[in-house]
């Protein structure tokens, strides 16, 4: 069924999701074709837990010294806690993450059998996770369709025009009814990319952006 095009809630028109996924791969095309996320999904997972609240290369740092000792849900569920708050230190929040990451291990083991499961309702049973880490392990770990809103699909999807919740849970809601199911798996990828490189939180590059002539927001003084 063809879609209506979106419109605003006072009814002006919308930047097509269509087009701006479209626009966004082309632009961001050299790091779409190798992403970085290449991953085991128990990485993926804890990796996602470590990144509340930090910055990116702080989660890499965390992640790496991590995964360096304790690359599999067997040895970090083992590992003791000490070592585990050392080693993500980095990340930040540290002790409340490395109980997370220790506790979703033991889990992992006793009630999966050691694989991370691949839907957001038994996703959302681990300690640390929530819809937008759920998301994440869905669509990085096993290529489902999840829109995970982080600051910088937030930050994007309201300039765009596209949601003006408040929170980021209903912001997920309003993108999900937006956007062709078939097209979720990318908006985070390219947003992020699209809000680290271009549409950044400050002084975004609107002069450069591949979006400026749809955008709602696009030279507006912040
Ligand atoms: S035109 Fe400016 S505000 Fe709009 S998406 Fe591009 S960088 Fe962001």
């Amino acid at each position: 069924m063809k879609r209506a095009p979106p419109t605003s809630n006072r009814g002006w028109l919308l930047p097509s999701p269509t087009t701006v996924i479209g626009r966004l791969k082309k632009a961001f095309r050299k790091e779409t074709a190798f992403s970085g996320r290449e991953m085991s999904a128990f990485q993926c997972l804890v990796g996602t837990v470590l990144s509340a609240r930090t910055r990116d290369a702080n989660t890499a740092k965390a992640s790496e010294q991590l995964f360096s000792f304790y690359p599999t849900a067997e040895k970090l569920a083992k590992a003791p806690l000490k070592r585990i708050k050392k080693l993500v230190k980095p990340a930040g929040f540290y002790k409340t993450k490395a109980r997370y990451v220790k506790r979703l291990s033991q889990m992992l083991l006793h009630d999966y059998g050691g694989r991370v499961p691949d839907t957001m309702e038994e996703l959302l049973k681990f300690p640390g996770v929530g819809r937008k880490v759920a998301g994440c392990v869905l669509v990085y770990a096993f290529r489902k369709p999840a829109i995970p809103v982080d600051v910088h699909v937030f930050r994007g999807s309201h300039r765009l025009g596209w949601s003006n919740a408040k929170t980021p849970e209903e912001t997920e809601q309003e993108l999900m009814r937006l956007i062709p199911k078939r097209d979720w798996i990318d908006v985070n990828n390219l947003l992020v990319l699209h809000g680290q490189n271009t549409c950044l939180p400050r002084n975004p590059k609107c002069g450069e952006c591949v979006l400026n002539d749809i955008c709602p927001s696009a030279f507006k003084k912040r």
